[in-house]
């Protein structure tokens, strides 16, 4: 195996709107990936078929060579699949150690569930905070929790939907160098985002998404140095 996700003619539509048309995708086991391209080029639908939150109209979604199309998300998490979406799903009333332990406690020997998290949270750079409630850390502190709570069920894929989005320009530094060290310990990361400085900083392969159709897909460079990218951004191609 060295696809580790591939998406083959996926197609979903909602209502008249084409939101992911045809698109053939493929992820290298172990790879860093980023999504990019324009508001409403379909990248968080498409993240939500690879979880099974959307089911496509048509087309095929291979995890590990196995075909999951029609898997349940919790088949897909049980795989190996998690997420990290835009929008915190943090227990704002609860320390951020107990975030941890909801997240953790049925994926992990109880008798390892306090050394896990302690793990956790010192790679979170949380340790510090770990009795605070959620609800008062920081937004950046937030996205690493919600971070924590994704890999605690050690995934061999991470999706993370606009990672960096609200944070400072050191946190968002500080999230890449996590991501990278998550990577260089054998999980496959795809993730959606805007920042290209943090693209540049983590991606391997860039693949830029538009009007829910693969676009251009290449480096950093060549992505960057291509016109016809730049200029979907300002909204003279479709
Ligand atoms: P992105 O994440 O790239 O900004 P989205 O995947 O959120 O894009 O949305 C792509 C397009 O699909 C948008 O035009 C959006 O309005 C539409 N869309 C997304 N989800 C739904 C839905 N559940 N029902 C109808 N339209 C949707
Ligand atoms: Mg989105």
């Amino acid at each position: 195996m060295t696809h580790i996700l591939e998406t083959r003619q996926l197609n979903k539509r909602f209502g008249g709107l084409h939101v992911t048309g045809n698109v053939d995708f493929a992820l290298d086991a172990g790879e860093m990936h980023c999504l990019i391209g324009p508001n409403g080029a379909g990248k968080s639908t498409f993240f939500r078929l690879i979880l099974g939150e959307h089911l496509p109209d048509s087309g095929q979604i291979l995890f590990q060579d196995q075909d999951i199309t029609r898997a349940k998300p919790f088949q897909r998490i049980r795989q190996g699949i998690s997420v990290k979406f835009q929008v915190p799903g943090i227990f704002k009333e609860l320390s951020v150690r107990q975030n941890l332990v909801i997240a953790l406690q049925h994926h992990v020997d109880p008798r390892l569930l306090a050394e896990e998290i302690d793990r956790l949270l010192e790679f979170l750079n949380l340790s510090h905070a770990q009795a605070q409630l959620a609800g008062n850390l920081s937004h950046g502190q937030k996205q690493w929790l919600e971070i924590g709570m994704a890999i605690g069920l050690k995934p061999r894929l991470l999706l993370l939907d606009e990672p960096t989005a609200g944070m400072t320009p050191d946190e968002t530094h500080a999230t890449g160098e996590m991501l990278k060290q998550l990577n260089a310990e054998g999980m496959t990361l795809l993730a959606v985002e805007h920042d290209m400085a943090f693209v540049r900083q983590i991606a391997q392969r860039v693949t830029v998404l538009h009007l829910g159709k693969v676009f251009a897909q290449g480096s950093i460079d060549q992505i960057t140095a291509d016109p016809r990218v730049a200029k979907i951004y300002l909204g003279e191609v479709d």
